[in-house]
Parts: structure tokens; C-alpha cells; sequence
């Protein structure tokens, strides 16, 4: 059954990270800006280890009301073609394989887990390019549905605390954009260091709190992505993080994701001029929408990609990495 709104219960948790029960008053006040449901989110940072995080957060059971039609559901062809099909997406695969490899080359019959696995995109392009056994694990029963390859990929629709995977099983683990979504991220990675072999590695990459651009936008900064995105990483909070769990950061970066420019400012229009559902747009705002679309379209040229490629380099762009390993003793 759908959830609405009035459902909708929310919790005041311990930091997510060191436990403590000490937040700050609010530092950010933000709204569901990608897909417009309802609530008023705040941001707090931990007195006891600074993490920023979502406080009052809605508790695991009623999230659901966010999530729905959005990854699945109505959105799901749209979603899906992006995910799947575009450019975009088939660039990021070959960037993020790169970035593992900067650690350990991916080598035919390594076992490659990506827990958050979405549509599959990502570990279907490493299954293809690199011949490695695949395995695929998300929450989301819609987008397993739509899995790009049950065949070959070994697909499964849970929560990876569940334990289904052997102990000392995988060479290689990916959490991409996850790690953000999760209730207890410091359990997970403990869940990972489990099912890792001993020296094997995992690839976790999140929103960068650090991004200049999120200084610049605030409550428009799109890696925002309230209410999903319960706790929000600097550099220096990841590794923290991996720590915790008995993992060891052997290398961390910034990422060339562009788009955050953009989208961004996509967000702050949304803000500025309301954002109705496509059907009661009239044709004077459908005109300004498509103005403002072909201006969007220019700062991504001009200004996006300069601006990220040159903020990556200082690790101030809005993504970041961090391989970790799991100890050989
Ligand atoms: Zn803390």
C-alpha cells in the first residue's frame, strides 16, 4: 500500500557515525527538490565528531514515501533510459572503473559485488569490459525488476544486512551514491569488511560536503538530495567512517562529475518559480522553461565543466571516492 504524507513519522537518531547525542541547532533548512514531495528537512553537524546529518530524519519504516515513483514506478522509463542508455551514464562506468583501477587492475573471474545497485549500469559495464563474475544487490524490488541482465548477474532484492553473502567472498565491493541513503553506514561497512576477502577492496562514493559548489548553492545544491540523503561526508568523514568499520584508506579523491552546476541552478528555479507537475504548465511557462533550458544547457558548457574539472583537482568538486581495504590479518 502507498504511503502518503500524513504517514510519514520522523525520528531524532544519534549521529550516525560516532553515535553521540550531541547535534547543533539546525545549520540547513532544505525541501524534496528533485521529486517535490512533501516536508521541511533540517541539517545538524555532530558537536562530538562534526558529520553533518539529517536531524529529524523519517524513521526506515515510513522513508518508503519518498523513494516511491521515483527510482520506480511512474519515473521509471525516464529514469531508466538515463541510467541505462545515455552517454552520461556509460561515461561514469568507464570513470569509476578507472578510479578502482587505480588501486588493483579488475581482472577476468574477480567477484565484484555493488550494493545500491540501481538498474545494474555500472556492474554490467564492468561484467562486459573486464569479465568479471558480477553480483548486484538493491533495496528496491522496481528497479530489480528492471535489471538490466538477471542472466549473467547474480541479482538480489534486499538489504545486505541480511547476511546472504559468505564470509571472505569478494575481491572487489562498490557502493556508488549509497553510502548516503543508509541508516547505519558504519554497520554496512562492517557488513563489507565481513564478505571482503582479506586484502580485498571496496570503492565508496558519496556526496562531497567539502564542494565549493555547495557552499555556493545551500539548500539549492542538488547532491543535497533531502530527505534520502541522511548524512552528508567531507573527505575527512568517509575515511572516518571506513575506519570505524576496520577498513583502511588506501586512496581517496574528489570526482569529475559535472552536471552539479547545473542542476543546481535547475533546483534554484525550481525553488524561485514553483515547480508544477508537467500537465499544468501553461504555454507561457512552458515557453520560459524552454528558454531557460537552452540557458542551463550553455552554463554546462561553459561554466559546469571548466568549474568542476578545476575544483576536482583542489577536492572541492561534489563528488568524492574512497577505496578502502579490508586488512590481510
Ligand atoms: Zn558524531
Amino acid at each position: 500500500m502507498k504511503l502518503t504524507y500524513q504517514d510519514v513519522v520522523f525520528e531524532e537518531g544519534p549521529c550516525p557515525l560516532c553515535g553521540a547525542q550531541r547535534p547543533s541547532p539546525p545549520i540547513l533548512t532544505g525541501y524534496d527538490s528533485t521529486w517535490r514531495k512533501e516536508g521541511t528537512f533540517t541539517l545538524v553537524r555532530c558537536q562530538e565528531c562534526e558529520l553533518v546529518y539529517q536531524s529529524p530524519r523519517p524513521t526506515r519504516e515510513t522513508m518508503r514515501y519518498y523513494y516511491e515513483d521515483c527510482y520506480s514506478g511512474e519515473k521509471e522509463e525516464e529514469m531508466r533510459t538515463f541510467m541505462l542508455e545515455s552517454g552520461f551514464s556509460r561515461m561514469m562506468s568507464v570513470y569509476r572503473v578507472a578510479t578502482i583501477e587505480k588501486v588493483t587492475p579488475m581482472k577476468p573471474g574477480m567477484r565484484v559485488l555493488d550494493i545500491g545497485a540501481s538498474y545494474g549500469a555500472f556492474i554490467e559495464h564492468a561484467r562486459v569490459k573486464r569479465g568479471i563474475e558480477a553480483y548486484a544487490i538493491d533495496l528496491d524490488p522496481g528497479s530489480i525488476e528492471k535489471f538490466v541482465n538477471t542472466e549473467d548477474i547474480d541479482v538480489r532484492c534486499g538489504d545486505v544486512l541480511e547476511g546472504m553473502y559468505e564470509t571472505d567472498y569478494f575481491d572487489v565491493i562498490t557502493l556508488l551514491e549509497t553510502l548516503e541513503h543508509v541508516y547505519d553506514p558504519v554497520v554496512v561497512l562492517e557488513e563489507v569488511r565481513r564478505i571482503l576477502k582479506p586484502g580485498g577492496l571496496v570503492s565508496l562514493e558519496v556526496p562531497n560536503w567539502d564542494a565549493v559548489t555547495r557552499m555556493v548553492f545551500g539548500s539549492w545544491w542538488l547532491p543535497l538530495l533531502l530527505p534520502t540523503h541522511l548524512q552528508h561526508f567531507s573527505r575527512r568523514h568517509l575515511a572516518m567512517c571506513a575506519e570505524r568499520a576496520g577498513l583502511e584508506p588506501v586512496h581517496q579523491q574528489a570526482m569529475f562529475y559535472p552536471g552539479e552546476v547545473t542542476m543546481s541552478f535547475g533546483v534554484g528555479y525550481g525553488r524561485i518559480f514553483g515547480n508544477p507537475p508537467d500537465e499544468e504548465r501553461g504555454v507561457l511557462r512552458r515557453a520560459v522553461d524552454l528558454v531557460v533550458g537552452l540557458f542551463l544547457m550553455i552554463i554546462f558548457v561553459l561554466i559546469d565543466l571548466p568549474v568542476v574539472f578545476t575544483l576536482r583537482l583542489f577536492g572541492r568538486s561534489g563528488h568524492q571516492t574512497l577505496i578502502a581495504r579490508k586488512p590481510t590479518n
